[in-house]
This record gives C-alpha cells, structure tokens and sequence, in this order.
C-alpha cells in the first residue's frame, strides 16, 4: 500500500528475509551495496535498509530519510555503526539466537581437530577400513586440556558451559572482567595464551582485534597447542598461523571463519593438522530463520515508531523508550 514503508535490500540475503520484506513492505532490490545503482528519487524513499554485506559511510550517506539498518548476524563489524549513530540512524543486529547453534559447531570444530574424525570418516569412505585395518590412534585428545576463551561474551559463554560439562578447566580474556562467573580472568590475550594449551577465539571482527593472534600468542600455546577460531578470521595473522602449523610450533587449528572469505589460501588447505569449514557455526535452517525473523521484526519495531528489539551498542542512546 502507499503507506508502507519502504525498504532496500543490497546484495545477497537469506531467503526467509527477501520473503517477509516483500509481504511487508514495500521491498526493492539491489545486486550490491551501491548507491549509484538508485537515482536521487528512489534513494529518498528508502526509509530501512536489510543487509547480510558491508554497509560503509558514503552508502549511508545516500539514503536521506534512512531510519534503521537491520543487518543479519550478530557480528556487525561490516557496517559502520558508529556513522549511522551519527546519523540518527538505527542499526541492529541479531544477537543471542544463534549463540547455542555456534556453541554447539564450537565444540563439534574442537573435536574434529583433535579427534580427526572427518578423516576417519573419509578412510572408511575409501575403503581403507577394509583394506589396511585400523584408523591410525589420534596424537591429540580433548583429555587434559585447559581452555581459553578469547570473548566470554554471550557464545563464549555457552561455548565455557559446554566445555565446563566436558570436564575442562576454563580461563578466559575480555577487556572487561565479569562478575558473574569464576573461571579465571587474564588482562591480556597473552597472558590467557600462557596459561591454556586450547584457544578458543570468538571476539568481534574490527580494528580492535585485528591480527590479535599472531605469532607470538600461538607461540605461548606451545607445542602440544590448538587454536579454534569461529569469531571473524580478521583475528587471526593467518600468515603467522600457516607458519606455525607448518612447522608444529602448535598442534592444530580449527577454523570456521577466514580473513578473505570465501578464498581459504592454498597454503592452510595444504596442511594436514588445519581443520576446515566454510562459515557455517550458524548455518542450520532453524537457527538461520530465527535470525531472519529478528532482522525483520527489528524493521518492523523500529518502522512503526517502537523500540528496536536488539540494537548495536553504538546505537543504543537513540534507541525509543518502550511506551
Ligand atoms: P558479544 O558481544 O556477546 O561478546 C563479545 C566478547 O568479546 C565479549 O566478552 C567482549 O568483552 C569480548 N571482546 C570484544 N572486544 C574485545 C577486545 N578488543 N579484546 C578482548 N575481548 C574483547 O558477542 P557474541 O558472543 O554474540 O558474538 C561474538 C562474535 O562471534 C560476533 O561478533 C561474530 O563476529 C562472531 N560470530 C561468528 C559466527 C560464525 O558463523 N562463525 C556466528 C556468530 C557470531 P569486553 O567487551 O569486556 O572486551
């Protein structure tokens, strides 16, 4: 209808998304996030923006009654939210939905890294069962490890309650110690480095921890170490961490996320101690829905005048009291 607001999808997004826009607003698409793609008029109706790609400042800038950008995921380092607040505009995320979905890949990662079982799956596949016996034993064990959390925040934290059930002490470094648990805290990534052999890292993507992981944290871990990245790959000096698998300065890692996704550089397909998958700590269909419907029920909220359901922190002060 003529009274429905209307709202820009750029580039690609879930499906469930696409659908729920089209049947509830005035829904018009764009292959990426390119304000030149729209002419002045077509730009100056777009009052939401849902979005699954970076949405940077001069993007933002082109849309003159923009009001929220709803954006799929919980991690929103691709869009500059700190712009929008400066704009008055909105940005939400999707937060706690996924954090059990991501908990749960975290510790299927950990266990395939250590356990190797996608290549025992694949030597009954080939028949080597069969014809050469036995699996060979698995050097590494999650028995007697100590855990590191990089990022106790809402994942880290059902990522720690899982891992506390497996039986393993958990320390962890945020920037900010919480009171509300008792797992040893360290101000320092190195420090937490030092003090595990298992790292888990699932800090925020962006300039903060960028390349926090670097030779020297993988170093701390030692030889017996093992490094488990499902946070954004940014984290990772992948350079550093190919060197250091290659030449066993730590055990293995396992890794869902990349710093050039979707290219995985040759040099970490290569390695036989390098465990692999292409993003998918949230990727089931339930989960994923749910995740659309808070992307769109954030735009509906925030549209029709009331509060959003889950704004980013940068976002936070302009958000409406609920009436
Ligand atoms: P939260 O905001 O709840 O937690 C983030 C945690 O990281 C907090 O404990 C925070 O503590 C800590 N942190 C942030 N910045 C720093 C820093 N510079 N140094 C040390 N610690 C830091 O986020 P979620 O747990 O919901 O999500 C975490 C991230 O996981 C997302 O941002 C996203 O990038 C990634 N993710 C990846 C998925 C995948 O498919 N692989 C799926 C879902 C999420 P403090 O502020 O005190 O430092």
């Amino acid at each position: 209808s003529a009274t429905r607001p209307t709202v820009l999808i750029p580039g690609n997004i879930n499906a469930r998304v696409r659908e729920r826009v089209e049947a509830e607003f005035d829904a018009v698409a764009i292959a990426s996030a390119d304000a030149s793609l729209m002419d002045a008029e077509a730009r100056a109706k777009i009052s939401g923006i849902a979005c699954s790609t970076a949405i940077n400042a001069d993007f933002i800038d082109a849309f003159p009654n923009l009001s929220i950008i709803a954006s799929f995921g919980v991690g929103y380092d691709a869009v500059d939210a700190k712009h929008a607040a400066s704009r008055g505009v909105m940005v939400s995320n999707t937060p706690d939905v996924l954090s059990d979905e991501v908990a749960d890949t975290t510790v299927g990662l950990l266990l395939n890294t250590l356990r190797e079982f996608p290549k025992a799956e694949a030597y009954l596949r080939a028949g080597r069962w069969a014809a050469e016996g036995a699996y060979p034993l698995t050097p590494l064990t999650l028995r007697g490890r100590t855990v590191g959390i990089f990022g106790l925040g809402r994942i880290g934290l059902s990522i720690a309650q899982r891992l506390e059930a497996f039986g393993l002490p958990i320390h962890y470094h945020t920037r900010t110690k919480r009171n509300d648990v008792d797992y040893p805290w360290h101000d320092s990534l190195a420090s937490l480095a030092a003090a595990v052999d298992t790292l888990i890292v699932v800090v925020p993507g962006g300039a903060a921890t960028e390349k926090a992981v670097n030779a020297e944290i993988l170093g701390a871990l030692g030889p017996n170490g093992v490094l488990i990245s499902v946070g954004r790959g940014s984290t990772i000096d992948e350079p550093a961490l190919i060197a250091a698998l290659a030449e066993r300065m730590i055990a293995a890692a396992g890794l869902d996320v990349f710093a050039d996704e979707p290219n995985v550089p040759q040099a970490l397909m290569d390695l036989p101690n390098a465990c692999l998958l292409p993003h998918v700590a949230s990727a089931s269909v339930s989960t994923r829905n749910a995740m659309a419907d808070l992307v769109v029920d954030n735009l509906a909220a925030w549209l029709d005048g009331r509060p959003a359901l889950t704004p980013v922190p940068e976002c936070a002060a302009l958000d409406r009291k609920p009436s």
